[in-house]
């Protein structure tokens, strides 16, 4: 380890060795090296309390939630809903309520698409999103735009990677209906200041979505400091199993919105010939059965990050991040692609010599899992000129020692294409 990593590491406040030791795929090697996990973007790594939590939960707890009157459905229920609880604390929600589970961020998007977007939008409309979305949160609105005769526009960034306010206020207008932006861009690491951007959206009558893919996993998120009126996240990037996640809605708006997916669960009543009315929120958005266990584990989850403190994990990630665009960025040829100010712990880069799925699988041989790819942002990578770069995302349990790791598996990509 270079003499900056110590001095930056001894400032943290965070145990990681500590830490390490909860999750067990950290102990893993590949490829006969240790593992050097990199792609926290895209799923994290889960610790032995969400893990413990599932086994639980399918050992002493399993059965279907809300409609049953044996004791372990009671018990399944309460589990289920004092996870809704919990998820409502985590984010500041006014009231549990106002979280319906989902299975993830790209589903919140998809349902506030089809149940609030398609019952306001209309022809002629407008719809703002950035340029660095993930088109998780463009195709939806494509989508809705071509159905309903509206427009979407897309807030230009700068070289940075910063959205240009400026110009985000200038496309705002009474025909804005929707905005819908990320908390933290996943390709870049940019984190946009998103209650600015839903104070300027009310201003004009339009209502803000948050993607929150990547800002819950990073830093403390209040839903009503922010004042947005949805925000979206998925569990797997925030150390919960797949197929977890949250869309939270204000309570009011929440009320006013049609069902997405209909069937069992969600109903009041169903009748031939009267027809059927709906349960009251959140459970008039989760029709079926759904991911019982997945939603006790992102309360694990939840559990876990608040133990290890949010406040310090944002600190301990921006001194690592830091740390690695140094590291990374003195390396001849090597180009940091987002260099916002403001940014959670995400180093994309492009290198002159060598192609991004090269640099990925040299650095894979190493142990070291990075993305190469265009990370589901195309339009951003149009931007940039570029089709794909390597990303390198960051957790709490990363260390100095690992970008030291990185940087000379980047180097060692340099010695093999120079
Ligand atoms: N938005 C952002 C910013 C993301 O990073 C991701 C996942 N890469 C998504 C949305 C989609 O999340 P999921 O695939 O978990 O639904």
């Amino acid at each position: 380890m270079s003499t900056l990593a110590k001095d930056t590491a001894s400032v943290s406040t965070l145990d990681v060795e500590r830490i390490r030791r909860d999750f067990p795929v950290l102990q893993e090697r590949i490829r006969g090296k240790e593992l050097v996990y990199l792609d926290n973007a895209a799923t994290t790594q889960k610790p032995l309390t969400v893990i413990y939590a599932l086994q639980h939960y399918y050992a002493t707890e399993n059965a279907n939630i809300h409609r049953g009157v044996h004791l372990l459905s009671q018990q399944a229920t309460f589990a289920y809903e004092r996870a809704r609880g919990r998820v409502g604390q985590f984010l500041n929600a006014a009231e549990p309520s106002e979280v319906v589970f989902v299975r993830g961020a790209t589903e919140g998007i998809n349902l506030v698409a089809h149940s609030y977007g398609r019952s306001v939008v209309e022809a002629g409309d407008e719809i703002i999103v950035s340029q660095m979305e993930h088109h998780s949160n463009i195709v939806p609105w494509q989508v809705l735009c071509e159905e309903k005769g509206a427009v979407l526009r897309v807030a230009p960034i700068n070289e940075d990677g910063e959205l240009l306010l400026d110009e985000y206020e200038k496309l705002l207008s009474e025909r804005t209906k929707i905005v819908a932006i990320s908390h933290a861009s996943n390709a870049l690491g940019t984190i946009n200041p998103v209650g600015q951007i839903a104070d300027m959206a009310h201003a004009q009558g339009a209502v803000v979505l948050v993607d929150g893919a990547q800002g819950v996993p990073h830093m403390p998120v209040d839903v009503r400091a922010i004042d947005c009126d949805f925000y979206v996240f998925s569990g797997h990037k925030l150390f919960a199993p797949t197929g977890s996640g949250a869309l939270y809605g204000k309570k009011h708006l929440l009320e006013q919105m049609p069902p997405w997916e209909t069937g069992g669960g969600m109903i009041q009543r169903v009748s031939f010939e009267q027809g059927t009315t709906y349960a009251d929120v959140p459970v008039r958005f989760e029709a079926g059965t759904p991911h019982i266990a997945g939603g006790i584990g992102l309360a694990a989850a939840i559990d876990y990050v608040n133990s290890v403190g949010r406040a310090a994990i944002a600190q301990y990630e921006d001194e690592l991040l830091r740390y690695a665009t140094e590291v990374i960025g003195e390396i001849d040829g090597v180009r940091i692609i987002g260099t916002a100010r403001e940014k959670v712990g995400v180093v994309s880069f492009v290198m002159d010599s060598a192609h991004p799925h090269d640099i990925g699988t040299i650095l894979d041989a190493e142990g070291i899992a990075v993305r190469a790819g265009h990370h589901c942002t195309q339009p951003l990578m149009q931007f940039y000129g570029v089709p794909a770069t390597v990303r390198a995302s960051l957790a709490f349990y990363n260390t100095h020692a690992e970008m030291d790791a990185l940087a000379a598996g980047i180097r060692k990509v340099q010695e093999v294409f120079n």
